[in-house]
């Protein structure tokens, strides 16, 4: 087994200690320490950006390695990638644990003049809570998952769940449509979000923004704005932003799908205590986003690296006069298609999985998209169904 670099190259070799290591802990037969050390391992490889290849089967299946809530490290197959011999520890490991998320059912989409309050006011007598010690999720306002339903709204609102080859956005011209969509909500209080919230995660904007928001509320309710970022992770009760320090928050985390960084994240600012001046970070929604540089929001790794192969696809698309726009759709139920591919006259559902696991996909005019095993037929039925004249 190797480490190797997003192209392909090889990093180095593991050692045959490693790969034993490594080995026990996909069959989940290590303890103590070795659990830390192969979760050294694993995160390593995992920071540093880089993917494993199996030298198990030729060509060899590649591999990358997902968080999970709990904290724990899996491998997961690269789609597009080769099946593991069927002995493969890793192989194994990975089947057991399947990997397709769907995040869409427990988001709301906010509509405008909803109330958007995510954190209660404070109790009479309450004077040092945390903002909501209970784990209920349902915002005051009666939406599950708050924040992240509006961040989600936000990205739908600005467009930025739609990949257009011909309108390419810069990143901050992706910001600033978020910023604009903002301009038509307003908090519980009165006060247009676009006025409470800020697209840096860091202290001194934290303070600034908590000045503003004590400015700008109604005396005897609660102070309640948003900051939102890039971010590396969210870990130890702090939220790693893309660029500078940690910075703490009190609440809980509300995630789209899975913990796969580069991410897209939005936390509220209010103070713990009622009748504080000082701020802290509340609540946290986290999105998985393309790359550090394009926010189009994916539930996981393995959604990541096919849009990241269908965008390719659409831009090719592109030159040879033929507009297509990838879409990933947030609020739609069970049962819809992962992405959506757009030309003027035709719409083509895509399905990330096991063609197995979904037999009824080809009854409903869409494709599989393997979440392992080649990518090339699923994108040559793309082209076909696009190039062809009807
Ligand atoms: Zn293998």
């Amino acid at each position: 087994m190797w480490i190797i670099d997003r192209s392909g190259q090889q990093v180095r070799s593991f050692s045959g200690t490693e790969i034993d290591l490594l080995e026990r802990y996909a069959n989940d037969d290590l303890v103590g320490k070795s659990v830390e050390l192969a979760n050294a391992i694993l995160r390593r490889v995992r920071q540093d950006n880089q993917w494993l290849r199996c030298s198990c089967q030729k060509p060899n299946p590649v591999m990358h390695i997902a968080l999970l809530d709990s904290g724990r490290f899996v491998l997961r197959n690269n789609p597009g990638g080769n099946d593991h011999e069927q002995r493969c520890a890793f192989g194994r490991s990975i089947k057991r644990g399947g990997s397709h998320v769907d995040a869409r059912v427990k988001v709301k989409r906010y509509d405008l003049g909803i109330v958007i309050s995510p954190h209660s006011e404070y109790r009479d007598g309450d004077g040092n809570s945390s903002p909501e010690s209970t784990d209920k999720r349902i915002s005051p306002g009666g939406v599950r998952h708050p924040t992240l339903s509006l961040i989600l709204t936000l990205l739908d609102d600005a467009g930025l769940n739609t990949y257009d080859p011909a309108n390419r956005l810069k990143l901050g011209e992706q910001f600033q449509r978020i910023r604009d969509a903002a301009n038509r909500y307003s908090l519980a209080n009165g006060v247009p979000l676009s006025s409470a919230m800020d697209t840096v995660i860091n202290k001194p904007r934290l303070i600034a923004l908590g000045k503003r928001l004590l400015a700008n509320t109604a005396k005897g309710v609660r102070p309640v704005g948003f900051l939102l970022d890039r971010v590396d992770s969210i870990a130890s009760r702090a939220v790693h932003p893309a660029e500078g320090n940690p910075v703490e928050f009190l609440g809980h985390v509300e995630r789209f799908g899975d913990n796969d960084e580069p991410l897209l994240a939005m936390a509220t600012v209010t103070p713990a205590r009622k009748h504080s001046r000082f701020f802290d970070l509340g609540h946290v929604a986290t999105v998985p986003v393309v790359s550090r540089y394009h926010l189009f929001p994916v539930t996981s790794e393995v959604e990541r690296l096919v849009v990241i192969e269908v965008i390719k696809l659409t831009n090719w698309l592109g030159s040879k006069q033929v507009a297509v726009t990838l879409q990933k759709p947030l609020f739609a139920g069970d049962g819809s298609p992962d992405l959506i591919l757009k030309s003027r006259k035709k719409t083509l559902g895509l399905y990330i999985g096991t063609a197995a696991d979904m037999p009824d996909v080809k009854a409903k005019g869409g494709i599989v998209m393997p979440e392992t095993g080649d990518l090339q037929p699923a994108k040559n039925q793309i082209i076909a169904f696009f190039m062809r004249e009807d």
